[in-house]
């Protein structure tokens, strides 16, 4: 028979939007359901995305790193890799995390349910897990059912030697000749890892540059790096065949720099779809559009009043941090708090060797749309402590409004971009000036320090380099 569950919040899947917004629930008095089809909490970010890539990402970022070494006296011999050691580390990572979000859910009596739900009403949705249907009534609903990797119709996508980024993190082997297609942060980030796990790596990138979305300037400092490293990154150029064959995965390349390659390994990483198709929607009356996105007001309300949505299946960046700050609104609008999402930016982050990150208004976004902008530039060639660590690739940008001279956008390139660009955010939150950010007092020699040089260049309280 079907179990039947009453419950005043219910909210389906358990990434870091849906936990987010069920612990937010339970927190403020709700009594609270979560649905999960995984037997982990924590979804795609702490299961197969941000947290495992970023553990690899930092053995593979020390790897390099120690090679640089040579130029102080310092060498090593190549180092062994056991790769099962190295997976099992990583999932210590994720257990720790995930474990520590079953004991968070018990600690709030939010019940969760293992199964994989589908609507039936607006207030009902059926959960079919492996103990069986369990029927969930609710008043109040969060839609937190996140993404899938995209596949390309007609590629070999059934072969395991054509993965997608779950498939790649799993690290089963390093291939010696490795495709990655899509030069996005996914395909990059793995670019990394495999790289310095002794992979010999190529790029393919429909678009003309690298990362889109970043500026030229700021991937610029990155392919400085990486094509020393990679054996080939081919722009504007497409995969226009893939097949399986005995020797490997046999490509054909078409655009910019066409050819044939065959690889033992191939990842695809070209995007993500939202999973708004995949849970009967239609039976709630909740508008999923033709892509399978969800759309939401700034209260992260669909078009039916008592269910919303949150995460990658509304759109926008599809990043953990906007997930969870979607979800707190989410939370707090169905505790009757007033709440509302409207950051000035999610900050974006590679975590690549060397990192790129970037926030508010970029400068290829400031030229394509008219914006005015006055720009302040440091590059770390003229920080001592880049210097000191050897790497003065990196770039540290500011864009000011020329009228109020209040940043409107930030990019850095360098290692540790990721944690300076916070700065940057709380900046443009804040807003901050030109000399609000050159006048504090930023500890010497730090990278971060670059952030208060960048907006002096742009005042012109400095103007040559050390
Ligand atoms: P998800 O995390 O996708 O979670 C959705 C959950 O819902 C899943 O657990 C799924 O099993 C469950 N679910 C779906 N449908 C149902 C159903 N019908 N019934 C029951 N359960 C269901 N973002 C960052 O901010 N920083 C990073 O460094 C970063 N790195 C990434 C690296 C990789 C390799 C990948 C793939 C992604 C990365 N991301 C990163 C993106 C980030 O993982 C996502 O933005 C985030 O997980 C989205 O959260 P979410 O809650 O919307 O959905």
């Amino acid at each position: 028979g079907v179990r039947e569950l009453v419950t005043e919040v219910v909210v389906l899947g358990a990434g870091p939007g849906g936990y987010t917004a069920a612990f937010r629930a339970a927190d403020l008095g709700k009594k609270v359901v979560l649905i999960e089809r995984y037997d982990t909490l924590g979804g795609v970010c702490l299961n197969v995305g941000c947290i495992p890539s970023k553990a690899l990402l930092h053995t593979a970022a020390i790897l390099e790193e120690v090679k640089t070494l040579g130029s102080m006296g310092v060498t090593f011999e190549p180092p062994r890799i056991d790769l099962d050691q190295m997976r099992a580390g990583k999932e210590r990572v994720v257990a720790k995390l995930t474990g520590g979000l079953a004991a968070m859910a018990k600690q709030r009596q939010v019940e969760v349910i293992q199964g994989t739900g589908r609507f039936e009403s607006p207030n009902r949705l059926l959960v079919e897990g492996r103990r069986g249907q369990v029927r969930v009534l609710f008043d109040q609903c969060v839609i937190a059912c996140g993404s899938a990797p995209m596949k390309i119709p007609g590629f070999p996508h059934d072969d395991p030697r054509v993965m997608d980024s779950t498939d790649a993190l799993a690290l089963q082997e390093i291939p010696q000749r490795f495709l990655i297609v899509g030069g996005g942060i996914i395909g990059l980030e793995m670019a990394s890892v495999y790289s310095a796990l002794g992979a010999a790596v190529d790029v393919v990138e429909m678009k003309d540059q690298l990362m889109p979305g970043a500026d030229l300037d700021l991937v610029r400092a990155l392919e400085k790096v990486i094509k020393k490293r990679y054996r080939e990154i081919r722009l504007g150029t497409k995969v226009a065949q893939m097949k399986a064959t005995a020797q490997g995965i046999a490509v054909v390349f078409e655009g910019r720099a066409p050819g044939e390659a065959v690889y033992d390994q191939v990842l695809v990483a070209i995007g993500r779809r939202p999973n708004g198709k995949l849970i009967n929607a239609e039976a709630a009356g909740v508008r999923v559009d033709e892509h399978g996105f969800i759309p939401v007001d700034a209260h992260m309300r669909t078009n039916v009043p008592n269910i919303f949505a949150i995460g990658d299946v509304v759109g926008g960046p599809m990043l953990a941090h906007k997930a969870t700050h979607e979800a707190k609104v989410a939370a707090e609008v169905i505790a009757g708090l007033p709440a509302l999402f409207d950051p000035l930016t999610i900050p974006s982050v590679a975590y690549t060797d060397p990192e790129v990150a970037w926030m508010g208004l970029t400068e290829t976004e400031a030229k394509a749309q008219g914006i005015a902008y006055e720009k302040g530039v440091f590059p770390w060639a003229a920080s001592g402590r880049a210097l000191g660590i050897h790497r003065d690739e990196g770039l540290t940008k500011l864009l000011f409004d020329p009228e109020t001279k209040r940043i409107l956008g930030a990019g850095i390139v360098g290692p540790n971009a990721g944690e300076l660009i916070g700065e940057a955010v709380l900046a443009l939150e804040m807003g901050a000036d030109m000399e609000d950010i050159g006048l504090t007092v930023h500890p010497h020699p730090t990278l971060n320090e670059t952030i208060g040089l960048a907006a002096e260049m742009a005042h012109g309280s400095i103007t040559d380099l050390l």
